[in-house]
């Protein structure tokens, strides 16, 4: 019986490891995820890069921010982006649950919508 329990933590540090390894740190190296909100917004810094995947015309352009109030455009409601590749002008719309976070809130997300209101531009932050 003893034996049996020594292999089975084994197996079980096996699986540990395995599972430790299968985490890779990929997301320090790739572009991050979407920016969305005001708050991830506020963590973009003068001379940071941020690409603008553009769906209409499926280009990105990346963009070094030269100003704060640059970057927070990008989740400005109401502020209009004009896509560098197709020249289409898009504008910031607040998108998710209403009523839990007013305008202006930590939690409220944006899209970049077209005159649709399709979501047709994302923007997310390139690593240095
Ligand atoms: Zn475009």
């Amino acid at each position: 019986m003893k034996s049996a329990k020594v292999i089975l933590t084994t197996a079980l540090l096996l699986v540990t490891s395995v599972v430790a390894f299968a985490i890779p740190p990929a997301h320090r190296s790739g572009p991050g995820p979407a920016l969305r909100t005001a708050e991830s917004f506020k963590d973009v810094k003068p001379g940071d890069k941020l690409a603008l995947v553009c769906k209409q015309c499926d280009t990105v352009t990346v963009q070094t921010v030269a100003s704060k109030e640059e970057a927070m455009e990008f989740c400005k409601v109401g502020a209009e982006i004009v896509c560098g590749s197709c020249k289409k002008t898009f504008k910031v719309v607040t998108h998710g649950p209403r009523g839990k976070s007013g305008p202006g809130g930590k939690h409220t997300e944006t899209r970049i919508v077209n005159e649709k209101g399709e979501e047709c531009m994302f923007v997310t932050k390139l690593p240095d």
